[in-house]
């Protein structure tokens, strides 16, 4: 009886094993149809948790400018992407060396503001892109202004199955240009692209289509194949090699618009800006301070310190 009693309770320990294990199985089975029904960051709302550790910028430098541009952008942004951000130049330069580390790039191409020596440095910043493993590539010219907050706001709204190339369109319409063929033909083709002097972005999914016309020494070939520079390669890839598209964005910005019409209200949300000047005058946003135009004739430090004012020497300022 007793044996009974054990053997039965044993059966029914096996049973409940058994429809433990058949639950389970069950419960594997239907989990990615629950993961439907729940709202999923993963699948709504961008990649989860999206980071600024994922993103890696970089940002085309040339020798001549390593002082006088560079300086401003590594107090000012760059002080807070440091780790994410790589500078790409034609020149060594000791100096930067020591501050930036491996983040300083010294590529081979030539200093001159060809389309060549331009696409190469363009090509040099997707190689180490691709070789970063990170998941966004974002380039940016040594007159801009990066704000990391909105940069990471805005590429972690895209949805991660879709490819992204995101920025500023260079004209209102676009751009038409002839491919050549085989048997010395051409075909016209158009596209948009993103003028690089305002920034881009680019998601590795799309990145990873680009490989065959960008990766190695192709990119550099391909911008020859159409005589365009690097930005126009960009969107020529992208629309006419892989049927995609540019996303406009308004919140990146060259130094080809009017900048003076950006309220200051605006500023915190623009993802890039930049300064120069444009049609023989100096066009930069219009800020008040903290500093004067003859301090800070970019308007970057002023900038930085409306956006960051925990910054060490913004905070200085309280006691001037
Ligand atoms: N640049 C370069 N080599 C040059 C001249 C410029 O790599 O010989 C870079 C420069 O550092 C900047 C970008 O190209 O990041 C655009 O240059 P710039 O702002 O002087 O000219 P723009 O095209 O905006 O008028
Ligand atoms: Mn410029």
């Amino acid at each position: 009886m007793q044996c009974r009693l054990l053997r039965g309770l044993a059966g029914a320990l096996l049973t409940l094993l058994c429809m433990g294990l058949l639950s389970l199985r069950y419960h594997v089975k239907l989990s990615p149809q629950g993961e439907q029904e729940t709202p999923d960051v993963s699948l709504s709302a961008g990649p989860p948790g999206l980071q600024l550790q994922d993103v890696f910028i970089a940002v085309k430098t040339t020798q001549a400018f390593h002082h006088s541009r560079l300086e401003l952008l590594l107090d000012t942004w760059v002080s807070r992407t440091r780790e994410q951000t790589s500078i790409f130049t034609d020149s060594p330069d000791e100096g930067l060396q020591e501050r930036l580390g491996s983040h300083l790039v010294v590529t081979n191409c030539s200093a001159e503001h060809s389309h060549p020596a331009l696409s190469c440095k363009m090509a040099a910043e997707f190689n180490a892109f691709l070789a970063s493993g990170l998941r966004w590539f974002c380039h940016v010219d040594d007159d801009n202004y990066v704000n990391p907050r909105a940069l990471l706001r805005l590429l972690k709204a895209f949805p991660p199955d879709r490819d992204v190339y995101v920025g500023r369109p260079s004209l209102n319409r676009p751009i038409h240009a002839s491919e050549p063929r085989p048997h010395n033909r051409t075909r016209p083709v158009q596209f948009w692209f993103a003028t690089g002097g305002a920034g881009f972005c680019i998601n590795r999914k799309l990145a990873l289509k680009m490989v065959p016309w960008a990766s190695g020494s192709r990119f550099v070939d391909t911008s020859a194949l159409i005589r365009l520079p690097d930005d126009c390669t960009v969107g020529y890839i992208v629309e006419c090699k892989l049927g995609g598209r540019l996303q406009p964005s308004p919140l990146f910005h060259s130094h080809l618009e009017t900048l003076q019409l950006l309220r200051v209200a605006q500023l915190p949300e623009q993802v890039t800006l930049s300064y120069g000047v444009f049609e023989g005058r100096l066009n930069v946003i219009k800020l008040q301070g903290p500093f004067s135009s003859e301090e800070d004739p970019s308007r970057f430090r002023s900038l930085h310190c409306l956006l960051y004012p925990d910054t060490p020497w913004c905070l200085q300022l309280a006691a001037r």
